[in-house]
Parts: structure tokens; sequence; C-alpha cells
């Protein structure tokens, strides 16, 4: 964690030739590790998603204004006045980077200490995000979902942004949350109908962290299956997301068949691409979740 914070710190040759040479033209949070590389850039790969947690930005120079032109690549046209309206800091000195556990922003070895050997419900939930195979945007993203953090409209509201608040999913649209998004409105619950009829055993939810946990505390013995009930959960939040964007900012509500289709798809390139010879692959998800459960089977059998 250390390595992580002076990595992103910049301030020692050390850092820069790390960023010059794993991330040189990408954000240090999609960083990846490729083959080839050292333990060490291994090792802060791995600890980065905890990190960055902590890792808080004091805003000070605000350059003179927004910059319109990127602000309205990330926000829909009617937010960007307003957020036009607000006066950014612009006091002289650069943007800092806060460690927030310490109470000086600085870092230090107890508060990463008492971090990694913190046991609660939270680095738990935090823990479950990062897995082998699952592309690192869309554990960000859950990162941000889990921590809510997306810019839904619940939340906007809050910050004294308005824009239009009915969700894309419903009849007789109801205001826009996370939960609602990506739990209890009619879309969510027919993507997690689908699969979850399948598997069987779920009971209703009503709230996201509820949902995901009921998914993640499935027990099994197999560990394809474990694998499978971590995956897919991301895989539904990353889709409903992606859905639930492209009606509200290009207007078109995509079929839940559709999402569905889409969701099987990642599904199986990621198993293809971890589990590719081990096991044979259906078609459709009741197929590939029948040969999942089977490959138990099969490898119990050979070890007796
Ligand atoms: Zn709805």
């Amino acid at each position: 964690m250390r390595l992580w914070w002076h990595f992103r710190l910049r301030q020692s040759l050390w850092a820069e030739f790390m960023n010059q040479k794993y991330c040189p033209s990408l954000h240090p949070c999609f960083a990846d590790i490729s083959s080839g590389v050292s333990w060490t850039w291994k090792r802060m790969v791995a600890i980065q998603g905890v990190a960055e947690q902590h890792i808080h930005w004091a805003l000070a120079r605000g350059g003179g204004g927004w910059n319109e032109r990127r602000l309205s690549e990330v926000v829909p046209g009617s937010w960007v006045g307003r957020i036009m309206g607000v006066v950014p800091p612009s006091l002289d000195r650069e943007d800092s980077m806060v460690w927030a556990p310490s109470i000086s922003g600085e870092f230090s070895l107890a508060s990463a200490y008492w971090i990694s050997r913190e046991g609660g419900n939270s680095s738990w939930l935090y823990s479950r995000l990062w897995l082998p195979g699952l592309p690192l945007k869309v554990s960000f993203f859950m990162l941000r979902l889990v921590g809510f953090r997306l810019p839904v409209m619940d939340r906007l509201h809050k910050l004294g942004i308005h824009g239009p608040s009915r969700c894309f999913c419903c009849l007789y649209p109801c205001q826009e949350s996370i939960d609602h998004i990506f739990c209890t409105g009619v879309a969510a619950k027919q993507i997690w109908g689908y699969f979850e009829g399948v598997i069987g055993g779920f009971r209703d939810s009503y709230t996201l962290r509820d949902k995901l946990v009921s998914w993640w505390l499935r027990p099994n013995r197999n560990r394809y299956m474990l694998y499978l009930f971590r995956l897919l959960p991301a895989l539904i939040c990353w889709n409903l997301w992606k859905m639930r964007n492209s009606f509200v900012f290009d207007g078109h509500l995509r079929p839940v068949a559709q999402v569905c289709a889409a969701i099987f798809g990642d599904l199986r390139d990621i198993f293809l691409n971890r589990f590719q010879g081990h096991m044979p692959f259906g078609q459709d998800w009741p197929g590939l979740y029948g040969m999942v459960g089977g490959m138990h089977r099969v490898s119990r059998t050979l070890v007796v």
C-alpha cells in the first residue's frame, strides 16, 4: 500500500520510472498485469483497489474555470450549465493527494496496517470486487457502485444538480436511485430473475448490497461455480448501467432479452478465456450453468 501511495504521488525517480514503464498512456487506476512484469508491480496492482479507496484529492488550483468540452464528454448536456455555474477553487497551490485514513493526510504505515487487518463488512464487500478475468473497468465501476458513488439522479439532486428524475425501466417511472436501477426496478428484476431462475433458491432483495451478498455467499464446493457466483453479479450490474446510460444519453431503451444476451456473452467470453480447454461451453445460459455444474462432478470422479 505504501508503494502504491508513493507511485501515485509521483515525487520520486522510482515513481516516475514505474509510471513511464507500466502506464505511459493510461491512468494508473486502469493499469493491469501483463506477462513479464515485475513482482513489485504485481503486488502493487493487487493492492491498488484497496489503496485507491483511501486516496482523496484536495483541489486547490481550479485553473480558472471548467473545461466545457471535457465536461460535456462525461455528463449530460443539461448538467453542464449547472456545473459551470459552480466556481472552482482558485488557491495558489497545486492539487494535493490526501491519505484519508490519517488525520494529517499523509500516508502512515499504522493506518495502512489497520486498513489491511480490518475485517469489517465493507472491506469484505470490497474484496469481492477484484476477480481474475473480470475487466478492471468493471471492477472500478463496481467499486463506485458499492460505495454509492455513481452519478444517479437521487445523488445528483442532493448535490443541487437537477435533471430528469424518472427511471428508465418502469411503466410508471420512479425516482432513480442505485437500488432502483440495480435491484428493485422492473428491468433489474427481470434480468436478475432470468439468471437466478435457472439456479433457484434466491429470495427477494430490496437493496443492491443484499442482492450482491446473496450471490457471493451462496455455498458451493465447485470452484468454477463459486467463480461464477462472483463474476455474474458484476456483469449484470455493468450491463444494467450500460442499459440505463443508453436510455438516459441516447434515448434508446434496449430490450431486456438483448441485455440478458449481452451479459451471457460477457460471461461466456470470460469463462472461455480463463478455462479454455477445461470444459465445453453451452450455447445459452441454462446450458452454460449446467456445464459449469458438471465440471465439478467430472473432476471429483477423476480424483476418486
Ligand atoms: Zn424503474
